[in-house]
């Protein structure tokens, strides 16, 4: 059973506010538009949204107040306020957002991909939820157990390396969506890495020659675009 989500959306310019929370309730999600910081404080009193998504450019005050404002109303671990989404700008300061994802916290960048805010919400929604709904996962003859690191393909063991296992823990969960090496790299490495993505098709490359070395194939290459991870088409 799912229970729709709600959203806080909090974002002062008017058309990006409405282009959002139209694309938003057409992903699925009950949306809660707000302008202010002061509007969004009221909202998540009121409202109890699941996330907020939360603009960090903010006529009375910034995004990052609005959070420490949050933290010191809803303290402690566990039973804290709700994960945060900033937007913020290219340009933001590096310091300020780096340490947000250990606090089940997460960033896009603008201008941002629809698909791709859809796909970070529903990342920290994961992260954060306690029903935890994706600890086994299932695609086609493909089995991944998230909390004994087991993997099986057609029944039999796979041995993975921590990247590999992340990587395909990140294609499992968005099985049948295109990812692109951008949200890849993003996601498995963090951004921690340096390097150039080039990193991302050997790690692919790794991994189909351990659980695709079977028909049929469930890695796929779109060409130009990244990679997706689906059952074969009948
Ligand atoms: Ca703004």
């Amino acid at each position: 059973m799912t229970t729709t989500q709600r959203l806080l959306l909090v974002e002062d310019e008017p058309t990006l506010r409405e282009l959002l929370s139209a694309s938003l309730q057409l992903a699925g999600f009950q949306v809660v538009p707000a302008e202010t910081g002061a509007q969004a404080l009221g909202a998540v009193r009121e409202q109890h949204p699941d996330l907020i998504v939360l603009d960090v450019m903010l006529p009375d005050m910034d995004g990052f107040e609005v959070a420490r404002l949050l933290r010191e109303a809803h303290p402690g671990p566990g039973s804290g306020h709700p994960p945060i989404l900033f937007l913020t700008a290219r340009d933001a300061a590096e310091d300020r957002i780096s340490g947000l994802r250990a606090g089940g916290d997460d960033y896009v960048t603008k201008p941002f991909n629809l698909e791709e805010l859809v796909l970070r919400i529903q990342a920290v929604l994961r992260r954060t939820s306690g029903r935890q709904p994706d600890r086994r996962m299932v695609v086609d003859d493909l089995e991944m157990d998230v909390d004994s690191h087991q993997v099986l393909r057609g029944g039999r063991p796979v041995q993975l390396s921590p990247t590999e296992f992340s990587l395909l823990r990140v294609l499992m969960e968005n099985a049948g969506q295109v990812l692109s090496r951008d949200q890849l790299l993003d996601r498995v490495w963090h951004y921690d890495f340096d390097g150039d993505d080039s990193i991302v098709a050997s790690y692919i490359s790794y991994l189909r020659r351990k659980i695709d070395t079977y028909e049929p194939k469930l890695i796929h290459t779109v060409r130009g675009t990244g990679y997706v991870l689906r059952r074969p088409r009948p």
